[in-house]
């Protein structure tokens, strides 16, 4: 087992004008090299809060944070440029980064073919669809070769349909380019489809009530469609269920 991310004991709250808001506490988490660590919880709970504390984009109040790699953040919005095409927004973190080489621009090409916008690559976002959107948003994310993904909620935006073929492209996505991987999302089926470990936030102030390793008989390949089929999932998806019961009381 090689930790790529460590959580430990940290904690994080809120001060605003009714007072401190605790949203994490003493929450523990580890990331392995080669996995899909799935975080589950609901609207609310922290795990945008946990995100953004992995990006540096917000401080812990307290504990530690081992990071062992270099991040890449996907967000529920796929914030493409409308003016920019698919291929100017796909160069936008190297432009910023001044990080424009013909290795770099050779391996966007090749992801671009690789997962079918080639032909798209002069377009504007406008004339994409809702699942290409989001495909142009995590090549995007990996044209700056992070080792790490960070996904939140990135099919949320997604009607149901175009939801389940997404999932199982950017799952592909991830595999293939051998990049381990958070998401974080309070969809049941959806978080089981994808991970190989799932955390369960407790609720507010939130620490990890649960962890479930999922272990699934797929035919072939396993991808978030054949997992879906897998005799074991829906006694998962009863235990995560009753794991967020305790919410709705
Ligand atoms: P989730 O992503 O699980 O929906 P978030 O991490 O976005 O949850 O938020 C967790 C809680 O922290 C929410 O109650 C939210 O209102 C609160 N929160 C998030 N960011 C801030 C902030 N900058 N100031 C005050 N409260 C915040
Ligand atoms: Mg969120």
């Amino acid at each position: 087992m090689q930790p790529i991310i460590e959580l430990i004991d940290v904690s994080k709250s809120f001060y605003t004008n009714e007072g401190e808001i605790v949203v994490l506490k003493n929450l523990n988490l580890t990331l392995e090299k080669g996995k899909v660590l799935g975080i589950l919880g609901p609207s609310g709970s922290g795990k945008s809060t946990i995100l953004n504390i992995l990006t540096n984009l917000l401080k812990p109040t307290s504990g530690e944070l081992i990071v062992n790699g270099k991040i890449g953040y996907m967000f529920q919005k796929d914030n493409l440029l409308e003016w920019r095409t698919i291929k100017d927004n796909i160069m936008i973190g190297l432009e910023i980064q001044k990080k424009i080489t013909t290795e770099a621009v050779e391996k966007i090409d090749r992801l671009l073919k690789v997962y079918d916008l080639w032909d798209f690559r002069n377009r504007f976002p406008r004339e994409l669809s809702g699942g290409m959107r989001q495909r142009v948003a995590l090549i995007r994310t990996l044209a700056t070769d992070p080792d790490i993904l960070l996904l939140d909620e990135p099919f949320s935006a997604l009607d149901y349909q175009t939801r389940l073929i997404v999932s199982d492209d950017i799952y592909k996505i991830i595999k293939q380019e051998n990049k381990d991987a958070i998401l974080v999302s309070h969809d049941i089926s959806e978080i089981i489809a994808m991970s190989d470990t799932i955390a369960v936030l407790s609720k507010r102030p939130a620490t990890i009530k649960n962890t479930y390793q999922i272990e699934l008989t797929v035919d072939g390949e396993r991808t978030p469609l054949t997992s879906r089929n897998a005799p074991e999932f829906k006694n998962y998806f009863d235990k995560l269920w009753k794991e967020l019961e305790i919410y709705a009381k």
